[in-house]
């Protein structure tokens, strides 16, 4: 089941696709994709509807973020072997957790402002993984089964901010617009491995990264377990897994957005996105 959100910035509407690729109006069911909309069970009960019986929407309406009102927007850094290497930085033991401001959520295909004055803004695509039920301290063979959802995000990083101005990377993945989630949620049902899942980036058409869930250094069971053991996880949180080598800042010069480029990601069976950068 494909979940999304359609219309105008703070007009969207929930919407699920039919087997013919129409997006179908949920909003008489569930008031938006946010909070208890996003549990396990709500799943379950989208799962029973017959998509047929609910009004189409116009194809052609904005695709908003597919989330709304994120309780809290978990990432891990340095989770690819081969991203770990080329930042010059150790592979790390624990992962390595930080935040992005939710406020950063932005549609897949929205514009994306540079900030200003920024130098170093960089790309990374990532899988997200939708929380289903509220855990704490649980084990990695429960750890699965509390997934609702599965979604591409593009952590995008302002590099300075993250790495050269002191204290946490979160002042540079939280500027607005620098966490595209979409195009849509596709529920954990239809994703039978998401260890193995091909993921990929272009820049301007030129591929930048092209690897595969597999060479992640923890796993998603292994993440889920460990921010488990330091915090709850509520229903709706949404966990940005790492990204795979071939960002900006481990290019030889190291290379990062200017005004004008044009973004691709995706992941096969997630979808795709596409962002044009802009200057502020
Ligand atoms: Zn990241």
């Amino acid at each position: 089941m494909k979940l999304l959100r359609l219309g105008e910035k703070g007009q969207e509407k929930p919407a699920m696709m039919d087997a013919n690729g129409q997006p179908r109006d949920l909003s008489a069911v569930i008031p938006d994709l946010a909070f208890e909309a996003l549990s396990l069970e709500s799943m379950a009960r989208l799962r029973a509807l017959d998509p047929e019986s609910l009004p189409l929407l116009p194809q052609e309406c904005r695709i908003g973020a597919a989330l709304a009102d994120t309780p809290n927007f978990h990432c891990i850094g340095l989770n690819y072997a081969r991203h770990a290497d080329e930042t010059g930085m150790p592979r790390p033991t624990e992962p390595v957790v930080f935040t992005k401001a939710t406020s950063c959520i932005g549609g897949p295909d929205d514009a994306i402002t540079i900030p200003e004055g920024s130098v170093k803004t960089d790309w990374e695509v990532e899988l997200g993984v939708i929380i289903g039920r509220n855990v704490f301290n649980i084990t990695e063979a429960e750890a699965l089964d509390t997934i609702s959802a599965y979604c591409v995000i593009n952590d995008v990083s302002e590099r300075d901010h993250q790495l050269e101005r002191g204290g946490q990377w979160v002042k540079g993945k939280s500027h607005p617009g620098f966490g595209p989630i979409g195009p849509w949620l596709v529920t954990a049902d239809e994703v039978p491995d998401p260890q193995n899942l091909p993921l990929w980036l272009s820049i301007n058409g030129e591929m930048q990264q092209q690897s595969s869930t597999s060479d992640m250094i923890f796993s998603i069971a292994e993440i889920i377990a460990y921010l488990s053991r330091h915090m709850i996880l509520r229903v709706g949180d949404v966990i940005a897994t790492g990204t795979p080598e071939g960002v900006g800042l481990g290019q030889t010069p190291p290379r990062f957005l200017r005004p004008g480029d044009e973004v691709r990601l995706g992941i096969e069976g997630l979808g795709e996105q596409h962002q044009t950068f802009i200057s502020a």
